[in-house]
């Protein structure tokens, strides 16, 4: 069934520091319908939504995914570059590939790859000591 789920501590503390403190504006819902509806994606964004369609853990737990779909959530949809209709033209126009929001967040998750992982890993190691 869909659910909502918060990302763990360690990795809200990371979004934070990349995107600000917008990023606890944004649900991520998994085994999302909304997500399954949309043939091949295996998540989709909308204005402070990421809608999985499988689940939130394995989710999480790709650095490169989660830039991704945040990027397009707090990037594209919420400065409103990003609507419905433009990337349904974009897409119609180019393709999901080479569609410019595509690009773009696929830019944004390759240039904070390294910075994303090294704060993760110090906010798991500190998260660890609190738990101690
Ligand atoms: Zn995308």
């Amino acid at each position: 069934m869909p659910r909502k789920v918060a990302p763990p501590p360690a990795l809200r503390a990371t979004l934070q520091e990349v995107f600000g403190m917008e990023v606890d504006a944004v649900q991520v819902i998994e085994h999302s319908w909304f997500a399954w509806a949309h043939v091949r994606a295996i998540a989709t964004t909308r204005r402070r939504r990421i809608y999985l369609r499988g689940a939130a853990a394995q989710f999480f737990a790709n650095p490169e995914f989660v830039l991704h779909e945040y990027f397009h959530v707090l990037g594209q949809w919420e400065p409103r570059h990003l609507s419905v209709w433009k990337y349904l033209l974009e897409s119609f126009r180019r393709g999901y590939w080479d569609n410019r929001f595509e690009i773009e967040a696929r830019e944004f998750a390759e240039d904070h790859r390294h910075r994303y992982c090294a704060l993760l890993a110090r906010h798991e190691s500190a998260e660890r000591l609190r738990h101690a």
